[in-house]
């Protein structure tokens, strides 16, 4: 099986299992679980942030963050395809009392700062009090530039907000450009990353932070039931994860472009410029689509809507299987 629907597919390796059985683990919940106490500080570290926390999910990570930047009756803006506010179950509007403010966003994942400012509402009663711009790197695969991230940091300045980026894939969007992740998260209050994609752990997310900002976030954090107890048997793997898979999030970006390569001798079928990262899209229509899925389910390949996606999981060898196996759809359609 070739399985390109998701990065969130990877299944541990030998070596992450074997740290993983291994860890030194406590009560957590105390604040004693050594393992889980090292992935934070490493976290931060590495961020270049006061603190980071470890939760279950990118998903709870999102939450935690909104719901300790704002309080009830706050807006927060967010892009109207961004994860934080189409695919989180509205969590910050049903738990936070949080009002979002969705804003068109280019397929780069940039939301026009001009238009944006006649966004932010009045301090008066009528209105809610914006607070928080979330931001989204890498975006669909898109990546932030450090220059689009720089004035939306002076923009956050000037009208006072608070930053805060789902960065769900923001290792992804450090190796594109070539910097250390620190570069990026220099101009962010906030972060959240996923350990559970191209890491390739199986489970967790970090927020990161200040000191203060973790404090209130590890209070709303057992509120949202993700308090746990020897969870050093799964930071054991995002350690691991840190450690060894994020210089190797390049190969993944090779083997998306490659992919984009052989699949753009086919018309019409994908746009390679927009691949920069380890997604891409098919541009083709709904009918098509779901024929080629058909096609690719024989050949043993399976995607996700019109979404294809490297990881760890996925070798040079497996694209060239895809590559010939879309190349065999697009004749097929032409003969029919
Ligand atoms: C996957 C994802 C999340 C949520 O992470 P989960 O661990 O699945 O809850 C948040 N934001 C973005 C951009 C994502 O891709």
């Amino acid at each position: 099986m070739i399985d390109l629907r998701s990065d969130t597919v990877t299944k541990p390796t030998e070596a992450m299992r074997a740290v993983m059985a291994a860890a030194e683990v406590g009560d957590d919940v105390y604040g004693e679980d050594p393992t889980v106490n090292a992935l934070q500080a490493r976290t931060a570290g590495m961020l270049g942030m006061e603190a980071a926390i470890f939760t279950a999910s990118g998903t709870q990570s999102n939450l935690m963050a909104l719901l300790s930047h704002c309080q009830r009756g706050d807006e927060y803006i967010a892009g109207q395809n961004a994860h934080i506010y189409q695919f989180e179950g509205g969590g910050a509007a049903v738990l936070g009392g949080l009002q979002p403010q969705p804003v068109p966003l280019t397929l780069s994942g940039e939301i026009d700062l001009d238009a944006l400012a006649g966004l932010i509402k009045p301090d008066d009663p009528h209105f809610a009090r914006t607070k928080a711009l979330c931001i989204e790197s890498t975006y669909y695969g898109a990546v932030l530039s450090l220059d689009y991230l720089s004035r939306v940091r002076s923009f956050c300045d000037e009208h006072k907000l608070v930053l805060h980026l789902d960065g769900a894939r923001v290792f992804n969007a450090a190796v594109a450009l070539g910097v250390p992740i620190s570069e990026i998260t220099q101009y962010v209050d906030s972060v959240a990353f996923c350990l559970s994609k191209g890491l390739g752990a199986p489970m967790g997310s970090m927020l990161c932070g200040t000191r203060g900002f973790i404090d209130s976030s590890l209070r709303w954090r057992k509120m949202l039931g993700g308090a746990m107890r020897q969870v050093g048997i799964p930071a054991a793997a995002g350690l691991y994860a840190l450690d060894h898979n994020v210089e190797r999030l390049a190969d993944d970006h090779v083997n998306a472009i490659r992919l984009a390569e052989g699949l753009s001798s086919i018309p019409a079928l994908i746009d390679k410029q927009r691949v920069n990262t380890n997604i891409l899209f098919l541009e083709i229509d709904d009918h098509k689509t779901a024929r080629l899925r058909t096609h690719f389910a024989a050949d043993g390949i399976t995607i996700s809507g019109q979404r294809l996606v490297t990881h760890l999981d996925i070798g040079a060898a497996d694209i060239d299987v895809v590559i010939a196996s879309a190349q065999r759809f697009y004749e097929s359609e032409r003969v029919a």
